[in-house]
């Protein structure tokens, strides 16, 4: 079947008025960069909606793209026609024969922008619907629970007709919200917290904590990959990759082996909110769930939470690791996440890391360090990787 456009709703933005300009600006943005490999499409701006016309181009693979792109509600392949109340009848007729080994019911539910189109919405119903019964002899019409919504729209000179909606991702387009510093390890919760936070409109930086020769290149690699993924739904991300290697062996030379994983935790925060602020960044981001491990209690959250100011987002809060996995599945990082690469936390594993440090303690032992110098450290040789989508890098293998 080849349709002339899409039709894209984006319900909760409609809703917020007062930004709903900047909103709606932001999303048409994302889906001509999102669509930027189909030259010949263009986005339209109508009165609660957009349209993407086709010009051409096939509108599976159009849609499967659409649905990654935030701020989208509902999509839907339509026909433009002239409006004219036979041609309508028309391409009803034709939607319903397209569809009639799947459906039984239908409904007509008309729209007129234009008031100078002789029929009303109501007239417009009747009409089509009258047209399909007298044309299909097994369908029926439903008004509360139908198959197949018709929905026909009368702008102008032209008007839209188009079927049942296929579900868009939701949320907000990304960049409302402002940019977002995300604390990307190779596992399988980072991924999931970036995307959700870029759900609500965040835009995303990425930092990764890299410990070579103790973690391997393709440790790194690992990351650079879930990064180049999520692209496909947040557009370009800037990752940089922070040697921390320096920073790990001192921990594990000088202070108390129960307290390693809190005093390196200390040190990302500390370099992230460096690199936060330098990249314009107003908030971390991190994969912690409540509980999950040791190290994810809430006392630990206070002593590690102590040493910045800046906002820390946890997204996964209240989800079940089931249920981040699901997540991790569905938007296809999972596969990624789960190759046995080392992460920087594992390879200096205390036998027994304090589930509940104490502040006093921590920053005791921190005094064996010169912290300062540290993090100016690792913050000046942090290397710069700028990630856009469309550009998977096939090269790497990993076997
Ligand atoms: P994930 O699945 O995201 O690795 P996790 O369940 O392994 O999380 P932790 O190891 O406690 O949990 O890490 C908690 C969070 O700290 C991670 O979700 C991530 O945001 C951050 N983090 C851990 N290791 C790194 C790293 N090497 N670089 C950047 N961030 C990290
Ligand atoms: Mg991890």
């Amino acid at each position: 079947m080849r349709y002339d456009c899409i039709l894209i709703r984006y319900g909760e933005l409609a809703l917020k008025k007062k930004n709903r300009e900047i909103f709606i600006e932001q999303l048409v943005k994302n889906i001509e960069e999102k669509l930027a490999i189909f030259p010949r499409v263009s986005v339209i701006r109508a009165r609660g909606r957009l349209f993407v016309e086709l010009n051409g181009y096939n509108h599976e693979q159009v849609i499967s793209r659409l649905k990654e792109v935030f701020g989208i509600v509902g999509i839907s392949p339509a026909w433009k026609v002239p409006s004219e109340i036979d041609r309508l009848k028309e391409k009803a007729l034709e939607l319903v024969q397209s569809q009639s080994a799947q459906i039984s019911t239908f409904k007509v539910v008309s729209k007129r922008t234009d008031k100078q189109f002789p029929y009303r919405s109501d007239q417009i119903n009747r009409e089509i619907g009258g047209f399909i019964l007298s044309q299909i002899r097994n369908v029926k019409v439903d008004v509360h629970h139908p198959d197949l919504f018709i929905h026909v729209e009368v702008r102008g000179r032209f008007s839209y007709i188009y079927g049942n909606d296929i579900l868009g991702l939701g949320g907000l387009p990304v960049g409302v919200s402002g940019s977002v510093m995300l604390l990307l390890s190779g596992g399988i919760d980072s991924p999931v917290a970036g995307y959700l936070t870029s759900k609500r409109g965040g835009k995303l930086c990425a930092v990764h904590f890299h410990s070579f020769p103790f973690t391997s290149e393709r440790a790194k690699q690992k990351v650079i990959d879930l990064a180049q993924h999520l692209t496909r739904y947040v557009g370009t991300i800037r990752l940089l990759v922070v040697p921390f290697t320096e920073i790990q062996t001192q921990i594990n030379e000088h202070c108390y082996s129960s307290y390693s994983i809190t005093i390196m935790r200390r040190f990302m925060i500390r370099i992230s909110e460096s690199l936060a602020r330098k990249h314009g960044c107003l908030a971390l981001v991190t994969g912690e769930s409540l509980g999950q491990v040791a190290s994810q209690t809430l006392e630990s959250m206070n002593v590690v939470n102590a040493v910045t100011t800046l906002p820390i987002l946890r997204p996964l809060i209240g989800m079940d690791k089931l249920e981040i996995i699901n997540l991790a599945k569905e938007i296809g990082t999972y596969e990624t996440s789960i190759l046995p690469y080392e992460d920087c936390c594992t390879v200096f594993l205390p036998k027994a890391p304090k589930t509940k440090p104490q502040l006093h303690v921590t920053e005791k032992q921190e005094k064996l360090l010169n912290i300062e110098q540290l993090v100016q450290e690792a913050v000046e040789k942090t290397e710069i990787i700028d990630l856009s989508p469309d550009q998977e890098n096939k090269e790497f293998s990993y076997f």
